[in-house]
């Protein structure tokens, strides 16, 4: 008996050795899980190697889905992770630089503007007008005019005396001989209403020119006897005998009918070479 009881002691022990070891190799323990390239390739359990024994518990079970999990990872990006979309640099302006053929450097600081141009000087005076019937009428411009008269003419003697004055010397003698100008009466010798005229006669041929640009060699003043105390009539009569038209731009003896003004007559004097 005893050696029975210590065989079955001895198989009890032995069955207790073996059965830890039984399940070590079988794989029954709730923590094993299968390599995970088993699970990927196949996603089925794996065979027991025990074959004889089928496993009491499925620990795989829940390990299921995360072998599907697994397998998800082999799908394509999740649309919730696009690709960063590069934007076009389309908020960068357009270079609006000049032409690379304007050189910048040539342009001049515009913060200067040019100086104003400095106002036109004043138009010089226009030149003296002569008033000469032309360059040739009058006496030589430096003979002493002599004078005579053959009517009571009072005016005649200021008349005389104020060329003189504005030549600075005797251009007009009265009273000697022989005479280059004569002083006659005017009636039924000076027409359209004048109260005096001249006649110059020409020192070429002796006759009367129109256009009264020629030499003087004699000259004759006709004065109405109204006005022949007028000095101012007669001086503008002997005017004529120096070859001077009618002024119309300024007063003068020589304007019609006369308004004397010795600044301006004396410049007549000066233009055509009678006074110095
Ligand atoms: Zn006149």
């Amino acid at each position: 008996m005893a050696r029975t009881v210590t065989r079955k002691r001895t198989a009890l022990a032995a069955l207790a050795l073996v059965l830890p070891l039984a399940f070590l190799v079988l794989g029954v323990g709730s923590e094993w899980s299968p390599p995970a390239s088993t699970r990927v390739a196949s996603g089925a359990r794996p065979t027991s190697t025990a074959g004889a024994e089928p496993p009491t518990t499925t620990p795989e079970v829940p390990k299921v889905p995360v072998e599907v999990r697994g397998l998800v990872v082999e799908r394509p990006a999740p649309p919730s992770d696009p690709p960063p979309v590069t934007e076009p640099p389309a908020s960068e302006p357009a270079p609006t630089e000049p032409a690379p053929s304007d050189p910048p450097t040539v342009e001049p600081p515009a913060a200067e503007p040019p100086p104003p141009p400095p106002p036109p000087p004043p138009p010089p005076p226009p030149p003296p007008r002569s008033y000469l019937y032309g360059p040739s009428a009058g006496f030589p411009r430096n003979a002493t005019i002599t004078v005579i008269t053959t009517i009571d003419a009072p005016g005649l003697g200021a008349a005389a005396g104020y060329w003189n004055q504005l030549a600075g010397r005797t251009l007009y003698a009265v009273g000697a001989s022989p005479a280059l100008v004569t002083v006659r009466a005017g009636e039924g010798v000076c027409g359209g209403g004048a109260v005096a005229c001249s006649a110059p006669a020409s020192a070429i041929d002796h006759l009367w020119h129109p256009d009264m640009n020629y030499p003087y060699e004699h000259c004759d003043v006709y004065v109405l006897a109204g006005w022949v105390g007028d000095w101012s009539v007669i001086a503008h009569e002997l005017g004529h005998c120096l070859g001077f038209d009618h002024v119309t731009d300024w007063p003068s003896v020589m304007s019609s009918p006369p308004q004397p003004d010795p600044v301006r007559d004396r410049d007549l004097l000066l233009s055509a070479g009678y006074a110095a």
